[in-house]
């Protein structure tokens, strides 16, 4: 009975396939593979069959409160969209812009007191590139191999860790060394790891001459990469380098922050790391609307009331988005929704994770932190690890059967070249979070 969702799955398909052009795939032949979804509630979804489907990648790692929009935030987005539903940001200012900017203050550490809102992740990582060199008249960006920064020209040059598909590194990003050896071996040899990785980056920054390098932009813990711990002391590391060359220390929070780690941002689950700028989307919203953030700390703050950065974009602080993201970051604060994680359904996380390995030879190098997890699928043959973006190749069959079988189980599961990616919605319960445990592993014995 909803005006604009009220076609069969068959008028859907065909005009998908007439007009849906889909950009990672799926391709025309591996359509059937997507579950064409009709309704969400809370962890689950459900398709045109109404079979039911447990999300256990929140989607793009954003849809962190789940499928279910508290009426709070109904409320807000109505409100807004009655009152006042656009102004151009360069043009007027709106209650929710400054609403949102001074509760970020309070839950951001410091003094990251100053705001700007783009509309997503990469546009945010694109702003605080152009404010680190526009403050320090340096142009060089240093950013890590296993990273990902966002799909945009410029932030794609920044990311180290994707298919580049014709498009040319922009000039001036130099690429660091990883703390976390290449082969996924990190759990072993770390002991000096962030010591070594200080040495290297200390090296390469002088090799690069400290005054042409105007930031290092790096995520706490890379996630699309693989969620990558990063040694202790690695980033602290950086924050002693960047003083001691007045080089901006930009952290990229889109994925891990606002919760995903079990503190509200990933950088806070190391001591002492207080960064320049910090970069955020996706949770901000729960992904409810498109809306990013860029914080920065008052020294940089205070350099653009007199140097504007004369950056626009039309939906910047689109005030609809403000007062969604307002209204989630209150909901998650009234809720302790961070808190829940920690206490509640990490320490499942943790030994759930931790048991697969010990019972499935197909599984390596589980990592856990928070609702963030990751592990690696190997062939029990060989060890190599399996990865199914190189698409065929000896374990091709294995992937797609793995894929049939998660989608039979009714698992919504992110799995990215030899990874399956664990990064369900903040509010799962214990007893949903061990449901999809039991679904994973049952499709992992199908196939192992
Ligand atoms: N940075 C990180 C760490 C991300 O994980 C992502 C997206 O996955 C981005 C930036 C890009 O964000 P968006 O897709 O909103 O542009």
């Amino acid at each position: 009975d909803h005006p604009q969702q009220n076609w069969s799955k068959q008028q859907i398909d065909r005009a998908a396939k007439d007009h849906v052009v889909f950009t990672y795939g799926p391709t025309d032949a591996q359509r059937d593979a997507v579950p064409l979804l009709r309704r969400g509630e809370g962890s689950y979804l459900y398709d045109d069959d109404g079979k039911q489907y447990l999300d256990w990648t929140s989607q793009a790692v954003c849809a962190n409160l789940g499928h279910t929009v508290p009426q709070s935030v109904k409320a807000a987005v109505a409100q807004q969209l009655d009152t006042l539903p656009y102004v151009y940001g360069g043009l007027g200012l709106v209650e929710p812009r400054a609403r949102l900017a001074s509760l970020l203050s309070e839950i951001l550490p410091g003094d990251l007191n100053g705001f700007l809102f783009p509309s997503s992740g990469a546009e945010a990582n694109e702003a605080a590139i152009r404010i680190a060199r526009q403050f320090t008249g340096r142009s060089k960006i240093l950013t890590r191999y296993r990273s990902y920064h966002g799909g945009t020209a410029t932030a794609l040059s920044a990311t180290g860790d994707f298919r580049r598909n014709f498009i040319e590194d922009a000039p001036g990003f130099v690429r660091l060394m990883d703390p976390n050896p290449m082969q996924f071996s990190w759990g072993r040899d770390m002991a000096d790891a962030s010591e070594r990785a200080r040495g290297a980056l200390r090296e390469q920054v002088l090799g690069e001459g400290p005054d042409t390098i105007a930031a290092i932009l790096v995520e706490a813990i890379p996630g699309s990469a693989g969620v990558l711990l990063p040694p202790d002391g690695y980033l602290q590391a950086i924050r002693s380098i960047c003083d001691e060359f007045g080089i901006v220390m930009i952290i990229d929070e889109v994925m891990a922050g606002f919760g995903r780690t079990g503190k509200m941002f990933g950088f806070q689950r190391f001591d002492d790391v207080l960064p320049d700028i910090v970069t955020f989307a996706k949770g901000l919203t729960a992904a409810w609307l498109p809306l990013a953030g860029v914080a920065m700390r008052s020294h940089i703050q205070d350099h653009f009331r007199t140097n504007p950065l004369g950056y626009g974009a039309t939906y910047q602080a689109h005030p609809v988005s403000l007062a969604c993201g307002y209204a989630v970051v209150k909901h998650m604060l009234d809720e302790d929704i961070v808190g829940r994680v920690q206490r509640e359904t990490a320490p499942v996380m943790e030994a759930e994770m931790a048991s697969l390995v010990e019972d499935f030879a197909c599984i390596r190098q589980a990592r856990a932190v928070g609702l963030f997890a990751c592990c690696d699928l190997v062939s029990t043959k060989t060890g190599d690890r399996v990865a199914p973006m190189a698409g065929g190749g000896p374990n091709a069959e294995k992937v797609a059967a793995f894929k049939r079988a998660l989608k039979e189980e009714g698992l919504i599961a992110f799995f990215r070249n030899c990874m399956i990616h664990v990064c369900p919605p903040l509010t799962i319960t214990p007893e949903e979070l061990r449901d999809g445990f039991g679904r994973l592993r049952r499709a992992l014995s199908s196939v192992d």
